[in-house]
């Protein structure tokens, strides 16, 4: 049986029709750029996810950008994140010609250990941005503590997360800003690349949506310099059909994830300590990704491939110890519970279409590899 990691076909088959629909009326209007899709779909986001203003984007990457802009970071500016995410998430700070900040994780959850982010702020610290990964949210009430006290500001990168919730909070809503891709792959996926970055702050509001059109105030009149980080109407709206059908897409990730775990205990696989399932601590996972760690997972995943059982390593690098921040001086040891996930962890199918059969027999090829050796 051949099991991939995601299938994005079986989704689009549930929804073909909608789909083409709306992207012939797209064709139809020739309306490419702005208009009433993209603001229709600014809006339903924006609501989904309980925060006033949503601006499109042209991806989760130039959400974080745009919204580092928005602060002015750049050139003396140091930003706090983690170490274990996306290239994304560090590769935007830098571009900027701000210096990243690392603290290392929480090996439970995956996102920024919030103990250790206090002594890592200096007189430089401008921003805090804790990744939401995997469909977990960080754990943002030490964070907003942290924040207020030495006034700092708040970029959530939400990318894994639409749809999360702690403490009655949605992912993306609780910083001044929360930065959504819809690329293919993550749980609100559009055609293509596209993103959104959300945010209370009227004033910010508006400075988003200068910047993302080349810091034009009105046509022709720029008191910034901004960029081309527009959302196409085409992807709005694949990505407004889209979330009508996230909810029950959530539940059956989550549902999922819950059948494994229960097979994974019962196979005994738990108990011998040869795989860990995931611990989850905000009230609302929605689970991108259903991660393991795995006793010699290295060959795990090698037989995995044999029995075409799609499955992926995020992220087997940590970003200190990339080659093109070796420049920030970081080296091997300095984050260890990064470097450890990095090490151990895998991802396993959880795709809201994935069948039951499917997922048994990803269990018991799990659970063969280890009893045979
Ligand atoms: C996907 C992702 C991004 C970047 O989004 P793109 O739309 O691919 O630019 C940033 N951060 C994290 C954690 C992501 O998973």
């Amino acid at each position: 049986m051949k099991v991939p990691l995601l299938d994005l076909k079986a989704q689009y088959r549930s929804i073909k029709a909608e789909i083409d629909s709306v992207v012939a009326d797209v064709f139809t209007s020739q309306m490419f750029i702005n208009g009433e899709k993209v603001t229709e779909c600014e809006r339903e986001v924006a609501a989904y996810s309980n925060c006033q203003f949503a601006i499109g984007v042209s991806s989760g990457t130039d959400a974080l950008i745009i919204s580092l802009m928005a602060e002015n970071i750049g050139q003396g500016s140091e930003v706090i994140t983690t170490p274990y995410s996306f290239f994304a998430s560090v590769g935007s700070i830098v571009r900027l010609g701000a210096q990243p900040v690392f603290v290392d994780i929480d090996p439970e959850t995956y996102t920024i250990d919030t103990s250790q982010i206090e002594e890592k702020i200096t007189d430089k610290t401008k921003a805090i941005i804790p990744v939401h990964l995997y469909g977990q949210m960080s754990d943002m009430d030490p964070i907003v503590c942290l924040a207020e006290k030495h006034d700092l500001t708040i970029i959530e990168d939400a990318a894994q997360t639409i749809g999360a919730e702690d403490g009655g909070m949605r992912a993306g809503s609780v910083g001044r800003y929360g930065c959504f891709s819809f690329f293919p792959s993550k749980n609100l996926g559009a055609a293509g690349d596209a993103g959104m970055v959300l945010t209370n702050d009227p004033d910010k509001a508006d400075a988003l949506v200068s910047l993302r059109n080349h810091g034009e105030q009105k046509k022709y009149y720029h008191d910034l310099v901004g960029g081309n980080f527009r959302l196409d109407a085409l992807q709005a709206a694949v990505i407004t059909v889209k979330l009508s059908y996230l909810d029950g897409w959530t539940k059956a990730r989550q549902d999922n994830a819950y059948r494994y775990n229960r097979l994974f205990s019962d196979a005994g696989l738990t108990d011998k300590e040869w795989i860990k399932t995931p611990v989850e601590k905000t009230e609302r996972h929605i689970y991108n990704q259903y991660i393991i760690r795995a006793n010699r997972r290295d060959q795990l995943c090698e037989y995995l491939k044999e029995k075409e059982i799609g499955h992926d390593i995020y992220y087997p690098v940590p970003l200190h110890l990339q080659k093109c921040f070796a420049f920030l001086g970081y080296c091997e040891g300095d984050f260890p519970q990064s470097e450890r996930a990095a090490r151990e962890t895998l991802a396993l199918p959880v795709y809201p279409e994935l069948s039951t059969d499917q997922q048994d027999y990803v269990v018991s090829t799990i659970a063969e590899f280890y009893k045979k050796s």
